[in-house]
């Protein structure tokens, strides 16, 4: 299928009884606050630009965050810090990323969650991640022709993207090398690259915009922005 043919097929996936039953569980119980919405409960698919320049891969939804709204990192504090992070660098229309119907718009880059359903704890399992992984190899296929740079947002999805990157037809380095926040590896892109873009295909790591994360400084705003800026800048 295409992007939006894999969207609908992904919605209905319910492979992981785990996590099926904690993002059900999630949109019937509701926190206080969302009391009086709908929550979206299912699987959340990739967003953003159809053709993009940056791949953003992101851990899995929040459970009232993306697990609610429909929108990946939309509606919770991860999504907060990313979004306005995104907009500095102007890869966003808007500092925030409220709901769906928002107007928010990502400028030539695209995101999508290693696991595609929320898990408890903010923890899919690997047998998770392994689950999910046609839905991510699928979407990372689809978008390869113009893809330059992919940002991972933590060590959990720097490990998931590597076989659909492999899937895509991405070169690879062995070993593979270790996660860090700005680390860099150069990929050779894969076939269906498009003529004039035959550089190496730039992944970089950047430490997850958590709360735990952004609450004890592990992550700063100068921090993000600067990954983003030099997935921006690479071409
Ligand atoms: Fe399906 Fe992925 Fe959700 Fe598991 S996490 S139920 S594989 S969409």
């Amino acid at each position: 299928p295409d992007l939006d043919g894999l969207c609908a097929r992904q919605s209905v996936c319910r492979a992981c009884d785990r996590l099926v039953e904690w993002r059900e569980k999630v949109a019937v119980q509701r926190r206080r606050a969302f009391a009086d919405e709908d929550y979206w409960g299912r699987p959340v698919a990739g967003w953003g630009d159809p053709e993009p320049r940056i791949l953003i891969v992101g851990l899995a939804p929040a459970a009232h965050g993306g697990n609610r709204t429909g929108r990946i990192f939309t509606g919770d504090r991860s999504g907060d810090w990313l979004f306005a992070s995104l907009h500095r660098v102007g890869l966003a229309a808007l500092p925030t990323s409220v709901h769906a119907g928002d107007g928010q718009r990502l400028i030539g880059a695209r995101m999508a969650a290693t696991v595609r359903c929320a898990p408890p704890d903010n923890k899919p399992t690997p047998l998770e991640r392994t689950t999910c992984l046609p839905w991510l190899a699928r979407e990372v296929e689809l978008v390869a022709a113009s893809v330059r740079c992919v940002v991972c947002l933590g060590g959990f999805a720097w490990q998931g993207v590597w076989p659909a990157l492999k899937h895509a037809g991405y070169g690879l380095p062995r070993p593979r090398p270790k996660f860090g926040h700005g680390a860099e590896v150069e990929l050779a892109p894969p076939p269906s690259a498009r003529d004039g873009a035959s550089g190496p295909v730039l992944m970089l790591g950047c430490y997850h915009p958590s709360q735990q994360n952004t609450f004890t400084g592990r992550v700063t705003e100068d921090m993000l922005d600067a990954v983003l800026t030099r997935a921006r800048d690479h071409r």
